[in-house]
């Protein structure tokens, strides 16, 4: 028997498959320890075969796995990855599995184990060999609970429990443990469905054995969550299994405490929080079928289930989703492909679902269900905007008139304020801090970056430049900034104005530490603070009811981000900050204080108008050319040399524009958005197409001259989350 074993060489930038002979038992999917060249790597085996070979092979070292870690489906996903993503076929692989588990060299995770003791012969037998009291009160208590932990029986009588093992009464076995165990706080009980929920829950229903993907569009606090449970709950009830995908768990305890105390046991979490050794735990959990749910970030969608019945994605519209690095996988078309391979449905749920999706599901692609009103008595927030030329003018720069007036108020009536500093994004902007004029690239819609070395504003797309002015084309101010103003100084401001106020601030510098985030959201909720204030954080799926007020410093920030998404993500933010004031039967309210009153997404924001915005953005989509209207590609040629990167840069999109068809646009080359950083130049081409068939030939071959190219790196993104 032979089998063929994929391997990866690092550094030779080999991947291949190569034939080994098999001396243990050895099933496809296993990985093995096998000698190439003068090293010893670890692979995994795609097939195995009988066939007569007239070479001399050598033998596996080592099976490293008595079941396979890759079964039939995963080892069809992989492929499918890579073919999708252009990523060799083992860095597919060993993205799904856990850290643990890679095909690595020197990745060794200790299983933990605890001791248990149990009978070994009849219970009346062990009782009448007994010699004292405390023999059969352990005795006893094994038989009560079949199998007791050691350090149990120690407790009563450490010399007893060893009279009884040596007697052979009683044994010691050993059993894998698990690291990572969730108290169940509370039991929750399934709550009565709203009309609009039980019409959801029941057009899911529907689908449950077919593969349908259905776009649950849901304004926030339309209780989506109670939908996804009772689904998941009939799901289970069928002795099938569901993932459920959140887009940052640490983000959102409350949503997982849900889950908790509805299923107890019976999920298991995935996300980046965990140590290799609680992940590998989690994993091994679903691979034993011990649990049937999973609720976990990004990588979860991978969750070694054989029997799946449905695939959840909540927040759908997140770049969380899309991964950055090798394997450019989108966890969405993962759950596509399982969807599919097991004949269930995906659903995808928001408040502010991806313009694409929803396109899809307005196309018929999809099936669509809207939930519009909120649970119970809570209404949505009255919002207004603030210009703040106007307060500029009055010396208030961080916080307006009326926000002050606004949180005082909140302070006299002892409810709670959320304040968002979204300080996120590139300070490399220039903006009139007169009029609030923003530069923006003509042909793209985007806002220019500016690069101090030249003195140039480019876009990142097209490669239009001017230089950098010194007067606001608009107003004639020559008080041109970057814009910036950091949480840390904004809660020294807030302190300042409100001095009986307890505040806490939730940003990245304060929520680094394990545990911190969950801390100061149940301090916040327990009230042991009147103001929050925080990044974008602070925006996803918190439920606060004594939240009435709700300040966006700037809410011009994300706007102002070169990028095609930026109105989309902006509205995204501001619409899911909103929506955390009001919750319960105290009307919300919420402040946007911006330099660009009349920006059109913002309005969309105020007016709480969800199809107002799409209609809008979807026109400049198809205008500029953008998805969903096209496809994009990103290319970004690397190199620690100027010059190198520079001019294979150009022969890149020449090679493009001489290979793809005539109706596909390349753009570029131009400077990336992060243009130099640790001393390597990075060049973009972006592609924009409808259809094309020559296409992945192309970004194919592209990507095999530049495996040997050891001076420039060549990443391609197809369907990049960002640009
Ligand atoms: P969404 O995820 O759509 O923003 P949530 O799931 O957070 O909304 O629900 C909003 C609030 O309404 C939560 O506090 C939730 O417990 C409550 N809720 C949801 N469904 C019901 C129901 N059927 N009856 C009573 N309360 C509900
Ligand atoms: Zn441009």
């Amino acid at each position: 028997m032979y089998a063929n074993v994929l391997v990866e060489l690092k550094s030779k930038n080999i991947t291949g498959t190569y034939t080994y002979k098999i001396i243990e038992p050895c099933f496809v999917g296993c990985r093995v320890l096998v000698e190439f060249g003068h090293q010893k790597l670890e692979g995994f085996v795609l097939k195995i075969t009988n066939e007569a070979i007239d070479y001399e092979v050598k033998d596996i070292i080592k099976v490293i796995d008595e079941k396979p870690v890759l079964n039939e489906e995963l080892l069809a996903l992989g492929k499918y990855i890579s073919t999708k993503t252009l990523c060799s076929l083992i860095s597919a692989y060993e993205c799904m599995l856990p850290t643990a588990l890679k095909a690595k060299n020197g990745t060794n995770i200790n299983k933990k184990e605890v001791k248990y003791l149990e009978l070994n012969i009849p219970f009346e037998q062990a009782l009448q060999n007994c010699k004292n009291n405390s023999q059969v009160n352990i005795i006893n208590l094994i038989e009560k609970c079949k199998r007791l932990e050691k350090k149990e029986a120690i407790k009563i009588s450490s010399s007893s429990t060893n009279t009884l093992l040596k007697n052979n009464l009683i044994k010691e076995i050993a059993l894998e443990s698990y690291r990572y165990t969730k108290d169940v706080k509370e039991i929750s009980k399934k709550l009565p469905l709203t009309v609009e929920q039980q019409n959801a829950y029941k057009e899911i229903e529907k689908s449950l054995n077919i593969n349908n993907t259905i776009l649950l569009h849901g304004i926030t606090g339309s209780g989506k969550t109670e939908v996804y449970m009772q689904i998941i709950d009939k799901v289970i009830s069928n002795n099938k299994e569901a993932i459920m995908l959140v887009p940052e768990i640490s983000l959102t305890p409350q949503f997982v405490n849900k889950f908790i105390s509805r299923f107890g046991n019976k999920v298991a979490i995935l996300h980046s929080g965990l140590s290799n050794g609680e992940k590998y735990d989690e994993w091994r959990k679903i691979e034993r079928k011990e649990v049937s749910i999973v609720i976990g970030t990004r990588s979860a969608i991978f969750a070694p289930f054989t029997n799946i019945g449905i695939i959840i994605i909540d927040e759908e519209h997140s770049d969380t989703y899309k991964q950055d690095n090798v394997p450019r996988y989108n966890a969405k078309d993962i759950a596509d492909f399982r969807c599919k391979y097991y004949n269930c449905p995906l659903v995808l749920g928001s408040a502010t679902p991806d313009l694409i999706d929803l396109a899809k599901a307005r196309k018929g692609i999809y099936k669509l269900i809207e939930m519009k009103n909120r649970v119970g008595s809570a209404t949505l927030p009255d919002c207004f905007i603030v210009d703040m030329k106007e307060e500029m003018k009055k010396r208030n720069p961080v916080i307006s008139e009326l926000l002050q007036e606004k949180i005082q108020d909140r302070l006299d009536k002892n409810e709670q304020i959320i304040l968002l500093l979204n300080r996120r994004g590139f300070s490399t902007f220039i903006s009139c801090s007169e009029c609030g004029y923003v530069f923006k690239c003509p042909h793209c819609d985007i806002t220019l970056t500016y690069h101090k070395s030249s003195n140039m504003l480019r876009c990142h797309y097209c490669n239009y430049a001017i230089y950098k002015k010194d007067k606001c084309p608009n107003c004639n101010n020559s008080d041109l900034t970057f814009l910036g103003l950091g949480t840390e100084k904004l809660e020294r401001e807030i302190a300042k104005k409100f001095p009986d106020a307890a505040i806490v601030r939730m940003d990245t510098d304060t929520t680094s530490r394990k545990g911190m985030h969950e801390k100061i959201i149940e301090d916040f909720q327990s009230h042991r603070y009147d103001i929050l204030l925080g990044t974008q954080m602070i925006s996803k799926g918190l439920d606060f009811p004594l939240v009435t007020l709700v300040g966006v410093i700037n809410a011009d920030t994300t706007l102002n981000i070169p990028d095609f998404k930026a109105n989309q993500r902006t509205f995204e933010l501001l619409y899911q900050t909103s929506g955390r004031a009001g919750r319960s039967d105290k009307k919300g309210e919420v402040i946007l204080q911006t330099f660009n009153p009349d920006n059109y997404t913002l309005k969309c924001v105020v007016e709480n108008n969800f199809e107002k915005f799409y209609q809008y953005e979807m026109d400049i989509r198809r205008k500029l050319k953008y998805p969903p209207y096209y496809y994009l590609v990103n290319l970004k040629v690397a190199s620690k040399f100027y010059e190198n990167a520079s001019k294979e840069a150009i022969n890149v999109a020449n090679y493009l524009r001489n290979n793809l068809d005539s109706s596909t646009i390349v753009l570029g080359p131009s400077t990336a958005a992060v243009f130099k950083t640790n001393n390597i130049y990075r060049f973009q081409i972006i592609i924009k197409y409808r259809k094309d068939n020559n296409l992945m030939r192309s970004l194919l071959e592209l990507q095999n001259l530049f495996k040997i190219n050891s001076k420039v790196n060549l990443e391609i993104d197809i369907n990049p989350s960002r640009i």
